[in-house]
């Protein structure tokens, strides 16, 4: 028999903050004292070559910081570094858990994971109760009327607010109860250096979700020199802010800014409606484009070497900070999927290493609205002009100059000229597809 005392646990995944997350509060309301654990799961850490990852070293800092606040009520986080089902049995031995709690997570590797973990835990008749916490409407809330997901963002969006107008989601005040932690300040909490990795010069994103910043968001947003926009994508990404709180204030302040929360949301539905976007084009028929794949050109279009200054700005700023504007990130991939005719996937795999708001459905689906080949994408003979979107959106240079430094700069050669690479484009998407489209 055993003799352990009987636990809740909460696993934190993406939702690293202790107010406001819906699986902590339900926890600490449940009969049990909570252990809050987190599994640095080696399935996805082996896969990072780079192990000076700022991501995860920002994970790594902001659980320190949690538990700073844990420790202030005579508790901590249980932290485990191995594979979740692993982490699991160890866990079974050393408590008697009754009741496991936890966000969804909607990317297939966290559906996958999910359910082992499931299994397992009804085997040993543990409950596992799992919520919503990362969006407003998740899976199958909004539909369209013959039940089947949208394929079309306006009206996905505006579905998505007359749902909203009715059914606010309420606030979960977890961290009023912390008094229900399990109290226990000596679990060992793991170094980066444990887990296998290094300490970064992480700069996280000042958040920038004052008023006057959201008031006036849609008339700056566009400027990447002006840097106008909330930087909150990490922190959803990881869940240290609440989406509940974001959605709150964008829809009293603007509907911009409401709307790009809500492309955030249209994507994770089609991710979890449409797992093979992942791999595959979301439009069968773009299969055919017969990808040019320059080896030699990625790497140019990786470093900032193209010739094109406003793409090798937006490279370099992202190979230095982990973050690139959104307006310059649409001209790099436009650039890569259309001037080089390379494929998206490339593109996409590389913003994956070093984006700090890396996020799966996002990234998979800009992508694929950039190259074309996605629900709802930009129509594929839209290439963007480099030197116009220059005039329109850094018009001084500011941006650009910020980013390139090097005097030889303006010795490089183009790599392809504009309208010869435009033409080409056409002509390789027009093959692939027909005139349809
Ligand atoms: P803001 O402009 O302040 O927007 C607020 C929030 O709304 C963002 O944090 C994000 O959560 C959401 N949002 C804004 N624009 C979009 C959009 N187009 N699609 C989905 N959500 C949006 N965003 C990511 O979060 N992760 C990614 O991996 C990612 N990859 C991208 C790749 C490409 C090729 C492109 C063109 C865009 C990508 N985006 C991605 C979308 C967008 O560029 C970023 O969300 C935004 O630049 C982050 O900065 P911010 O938080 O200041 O955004």
């Amino acid at each position: 028999m055993k003799m352990n005392k009987k636990v809740s646990i909460c696993w934190f995944r993406r939702d690293l903050r202790l107010q406001d997350n819906t699986a902590f509060y339900h926890a600490l309301k449940s009969d049990y004292p909570v252990i809050p654990i987190f599994i640095f799961d080696t399935e996805i850490l082996e896969k990072l070559q780079n192990k000076e990852d700022k991501r995860v070293d920002f994970i790594h800092r902001t659980l320190k910081k949690l538990n700073a606040k844990l420790q202030e009520n005579v508790s901590s986080f249980f932290i485990l570094n191995e594979k979740p089902l692993e982490a699991f049995k160890k866990l079974c031995k050393l408590f008697d858990i009754q009741e496991v709690f936890a966000n969804h997570d909607y990317e297939p590797y966290a559906r996958k994971r999910d359910s082992e973990i499931e299994s397992f835990l009804s085997e040993k008749i543990i409950k596992f109760h799992t919520f919503k916490d990362q969006v407003i409407f998740e899976k199958s809330e909004v539909m369209k009327p013959d039940g089947t997901p949208y394929q079309v963002f306006t009206p996905y969006s505006k579905k998505w607010k007359e749902k909203y107008a009715f059914s606010k989601p309420r606030n979960y005040p977890s961290g009023k109860y912390l008094g229900h932690l399990y109290k226990d300040t000596t679990f060992h909490f793991f170094s980066l250096a444990e887990i296998g990795f290094e300490e970064t010069e992480v700069q996280v994103p000042e958040l920038q979700i004052d008023e006057k910043t959201i008031k006036n968001y849609e008339k700056y947003r566009d400027f990447p020199a002006l840097d106008a926009t909330s930087h909150a994508g990490l922190q959803l990404r990881f869940g240290t802010i609440s989406i509940r709180y974001l959605v709150e204030l964008a829809e009293k302040t603007n509907e911009t800014f409401l709307n790009e929360l809500i492309w955030r949301e249209f994507f994770m539905m089609v991710l979890f409606h449409f797992p093979k976007v992942v791999e595959h084009n979301f439009k069968k028929k773009y299969d055919r484009i017969q990808w040019r794949n320059n080896e030699e050109e990625f790497k140019r279009w990786c470093q900032g070497e193209t010739g094109y200054p406003i793409v090798d700005a937006g490279m370099r700023q992202l190979n230095k900070t982990g973050f690139m504007h959104n307006r310059v990130r649409m001209v790099v991939a436009s650039f890569l999927t259309k001037h080089l005719l390379i494929d998206w996937r490339w593109g996409e795999a590389y913003f994956a290493e070093k984006l700090l708001d890396y996020e799966l459905s996002s990234n998979n689906g800009n992508w694929q609205w950039a190259a074309g080949t996605g629900c709802d994408a930009a129509p594929y003979f839209r290439i963007f002009n480099p030197k116009e979107q220059t005039k329109k959106f850094d018009p001084k240079l500011k941006y650009i100059n910020i980013w390139i430094e090097d005097s030889q700069y303006d010795l490089l050669s183009p790599i392809v000229e504009h309208a010869f690479a435009r033409k080409r484009a056409l002509e390789v998407y027009k093959a692939a597809i027909g005139k349809s489209g």
